[in-house]
């Protein structure tokens, strides 16, 4: 009790003291700040490497993760079969395992791992922040986003000989659920007839199609119930294509990505193998758990594209605000690549952020410049990617200081509730 003294003498002190009071106001023309004529040039001509269009620009800033919001790239898995079940692997075992292979490719893209090669190398290895989620059609209680089909026609998969039937699409089209927001993951057993062949190993496998993947090999050597392990490189290769990866050992567009004698497969097998397998997602190893740099940069590239099929599958996390995802600016950041946020974006004092792409503002947002804090728009676009509108940009000031709003080669500030003029 006796604390209790001090505390209401102290308060009531305040309350009759003259001290600066923070005050909060939506942004007008008058509080732009205007930059020297030879400075207000598009970036090209003020040789400012171009952004928004290089993948280096896409990749996870490890010092400030919370820029990257993760993002969740929705599945559906349907299991091929024939009409009459040859294929024994069916019903609420099959539902599990869908359910644990995804989880388990999951937990590759959360540890992403360090390449094996170049054998010795230091390649920094980043967060891959993207993830996978089952996603049933959300009209239909009943649906959990794992599908059966019985069908002696469209069941199987052939990868090789004159029946081969892995690029066609009749299957997807037959049985696809929503394909456009939705990535579809067909399971195929290979064909019976290629199985008996000694000369056709009915090995894990699969193909991307531009919008939809085939995976075989799983009934073939599925023989415990958490076999999934041994599958979920196959899936995240395949979702790898999806995103637009091509395989590390081509011309795949990343100077990070190893070449290497594909004849290795295990890291067990004897010299050179120990040290010349490769491990990296989009090679074919026994093991396939690491992204680079290059290859992450690449599908958040591809995923902050606006109407790119990739970004189409994504779960607009984006439209709907979270104060949980607020972005807190207290250092000196850039972003030079797009970005969809999910929370209020504020700069604190000695906060200074500059933007130079498109940056979606979740519905309501609010963009808080706090005295001693600069946001910089260099022809960035700021908008919100849901068709909605967020709120606007506020300016504090206390005493005579108040934040500062630069902006720079003609910014384009959309769906803004509360606009410049007003
Ligand atoms: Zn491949």
């Amino acid at each position: 009790m006796k604390y209790y003294i001090p505390l209401i003498f102290l308060l009531s002190t305040l309350a009759g003291a003259c001290f600066p009071i923070l005050q909060s106001r939506y942004v007008t023309a008058a509080d732009i700040e205007r930059v020297p004529q030879s400075y207000d040039a598009p970036l090209e001509r003020r040789n400012v490497a171009l952004p928004c269009g290089q993948w280096a620009d896409y990749l996870p800033d490890t010092s400030h993760l919370d820029h990257t919001p993760m993002r969740y790239i929705r599945v559906n898995v349907h299991w091929m079969n024939s009409a009459d079940t040859l294929f024994k692997f069916t019903g609420k075992d099959a539902e599990v395992y869908a359910k644990n292979l995804i989880r388990a490719a999951n937990y590759d893209l959360e540890k992403n791992r360090s390449m094996y090669l170049p054998y010795g190398n230091e390649t920094p290895v980043l967060p891959t922040r993207y993830r996978y989620l089952l996603t049933p059609r959300p009209d239909d209680p009943n649906d959990d986003g794992i599908y059966f089909h019985y069908d002696d026609e469209l069941y199987y998969y052939v990868h090789r000989g004159k029946n081969r039937n892995l690029y066609k699409r009749d299957v997807f089209e037959k049985y696809g659920v929503q394909m456009d927001t939705v990535l579809n993951i067909f399971i195929m057993p290979h064909h019976p007839d290629s199985i008996a062949s000694p000369t056709y190993s009915a090995f894990g496998v699969g193909v991307a199609l531009s919008n939809a993947v085939k995976v075989a090999g799983i009934y073939a050597n599925h023989t415990k119930y958490d076999d999934y392990w041994g599958f979920r490189g196959i899936w995240n290769h395949e979702v790898g294509h999806i995103l637009s990866l091509s395989h590390a050992w081509v011309n795949d567009g990343c100077d990070d990505t190893p070449q290497h004698d594909q004849k290795c497969f295990s890291i067990k097998q004897p010299p050179p193998c120990d040290t010349a397998t490769s491990n990296n997602v989009m090679d074919y190893a026994a093991e396939q758990n690491a992204w680079s740099p290059c290859q992450i940069g690449r599908i958040h590239q591809r995923l902050a594209t606006e109407n790119s099929t990739q970004r189409k599958f994504l779960l607009p996390t984006w439209c709907t605000l979270k104060d949980s995802m607020e972005i807190v600016i207290r250092d000196t950041v850039e972003w030079n690549g797009a970005k969809d946020l999910e929370g209020h974006l504020t700069i604190e004092r000695g906060g200074q952020l500059t933007i130079r792409c498109r940056v979606s503002m979740p519905p309501g947002g609010i963009i808080t410049i706090a005295p001693g804090g600069m946001l910089i728009l260099d022809g960035a676009r700021l908008h919100n990617a849901c068709g909605e509108l967020w709120d606007g940009i506020v300016v504090q000031k206390i005493a005579n200081e108040a934040g500062k709003l630069i902006l720079i080669a003609e910014p384009k500030l959309e769906d803004m509730k509360h606009t410049l003029e007003e």
